[in-house]
């Protein structure tokens, strides 16, 4: 199995993660995506955003703001119950969460091996909105970062129903930052305390039948996306949150996990809310043909940007005996093809790459590269995932004709100039 470390080693090397504030020593639970993560990540929202709201008749969406009146909290319940149990260690004063039984152990362990006896503080509420200070006068309104983005879509729900043509079940979607000043931020991107969320809140009839039939129907369809973008369906399982374990607003939680290097790991939930947010917000519903007034229940499917990146990341990885390759998902690849002239030193051949690829940066991201030999300059590609490798030889100038090797086969091929986008395009499911 990968390695979290190979993964933190080949982003920073590769330019898809960095430390956040790296040249100040980083700050704990920040990350910053460089050029190739910034588009791996965009890739990933614009597949969801497809899938999610594009595709479907049902579902609209909306970004709503992150700072929102602080009596969205009070009414939602988070000012109270969104927190977690914290406890100290009583030798070294470092903190963790008592709901999270491996960790404890883990620190137990480091302990027992110079031979201490951890005893833990009672567990005390944590809460985990992150407040900011709004306003130039004294007192100052403290309003929060949001810890969920979900919020925005409740206090939306009147607005939305007003202005477009929504009727029961329908889903209102979001992607966006969400913020939580979590105890233990660790594992890499998997628990920080800046990330984005992308998330569908369905609503629906309130009854047992329509909410369980929509709940099976939205844990098969995440699973079903997850597999058609490369993670293998042995790599995900579905976990049922125990009674006490499941949040404030949840009637019935499950978890999509993923194996990974740290254990079975949640990257997305999907939640039965009931009626508690509509109705916190005093919001209801009328139906336009009964005029029946209620207020309709929620399946929610809410997933971790961060972590399925991550996850991508991970199961995309693979160490080979000359070669290191990222053999991500076409569509979720940062650059989708590398256009090489074959030397630089040519004018001919690199005038004739560069037109190649002006024509395919039309449609998708492209790589460029001209330096070193052609070998190392595939290897390079591989590590960051790019499909497809152009190369613009001495025989285009004759036949214009190119070769295009294959990341995964490296088996190569020649395909006419003139047909170059259509065949991409073509591969990559666009045309
Ligand atoms: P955990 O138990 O791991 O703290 P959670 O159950 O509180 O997660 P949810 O509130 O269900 O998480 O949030 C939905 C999704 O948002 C998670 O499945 C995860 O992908 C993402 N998420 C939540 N907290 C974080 C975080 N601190 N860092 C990165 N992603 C997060």
């Amino acid at each position: 199995m990968t390695s979290l470390d190979e993964i933190v080693a080949l982003c920073k090397r590769r330019g898809f993660i960095y430390p956040g504030s790296d040249i100040y020593g980083g700050i704990t639970g920040f990350w910053d995506y460089g050029p190739m993560g910034v588009e791996l990540k965009r890739n990933l929202k614009n597949e969801w955003w497809r899938t999610m709201v594009q595709s479907r008749r049902d579902v609209v969406g909306l970004d709503a703001a992150i700072i929102m009146n602080p009596d969205v909290w009070t009414a939602s319940g988070h000012t109270k119950a969104f927190a977690d149990p914290l406890v100290e260690c009583k030798i070294c004063n470092q903190r963790f969460r008592s709901d999270k039984p491996q960790e404890l152990r883990a620190h137990e362990e480091t302990h027992a091996n110079k031979g201490e006896k951890v005893s833990w503080t009672e567990p005390k509420q944590f809460n985990l909105l992150t407040e900011v200070l709004l306003g130039v006068t004294e007192p100052k309104l403290t309003a929060y970062l949001r810890g969920e983005i979900t919020q925005g879509v409740f206090v939306n729900f009147a607005n939305v129903v007003a202005s477009s043509r929504v009727k029961l079940p329908f889903g209102i979607a979001q992607i966006g930052k969400a913020f939580r000043n979590e105890i233990t931020p660790g594992n890499f991107t998997f628990r920080s305390r800046e990330f984005e969320q992308m998330e569908l809140e369905f609503f629906v009839k309130p009854s047992d039948a329509e909410a369980d039939k929509w709940f099976d129907y939205w844990m098969e369809e995440r699973k079903k996306w997850y597999v058609s973008l490369g993670i293998k369906a042995e790599n995900l399982k579905f976990r049922k949150h125990e009674d006490n374990e499941r949040a404030h607003y949840a009637r019935k939680a499950f978890d999509i996990e993923y194996n990974s290097p740290f254990g079975w790991s949640e990257f997305e939930g999907i939640h039965h809310r009931g009626d508690w947010d509509l109705s916190r917000h005093k919001l209801t519903y009328k139906d336009p043909q009964t005029n029946e007034e209620f207020t309709p229940w929620v399946i929610e499917t809410s997933g971790g940007v961060d972590r399925a990146t991550l996850f991508f990341l991970l199961e995309a990885y693979r160490k080979e005996e000359k070669r290191i390759v990222l053999g991500l998902h076409p569509k979720l690849a940062p650059m989708k093809v590398a256009v090489f002239p074959l030397v630089a030193n040519k004018p001919e051949l690199v005038d004739k790459a560069k037109t190649i690829y002006e024509e395919l940066t039309k449609y998708f991201m492209v790589a460029w590269d001209e330096r070193g030999n052609i070998g190392k300059r595939y290897l390079a590609q591989d590590e960051i995932g790019t499909p497809w490798c152009v190369t613009v030889d001495y025989a285009t100038l004759e036949d214009d004709s190119v070769t295009v090797r294959d990341r995964d086969t490296t088996k190569q091929e020649r395909v006419k100039v003139t047909e170059l986008s259509g065949y991409f395009q073509k591969l990559l499911g666009i045309l």
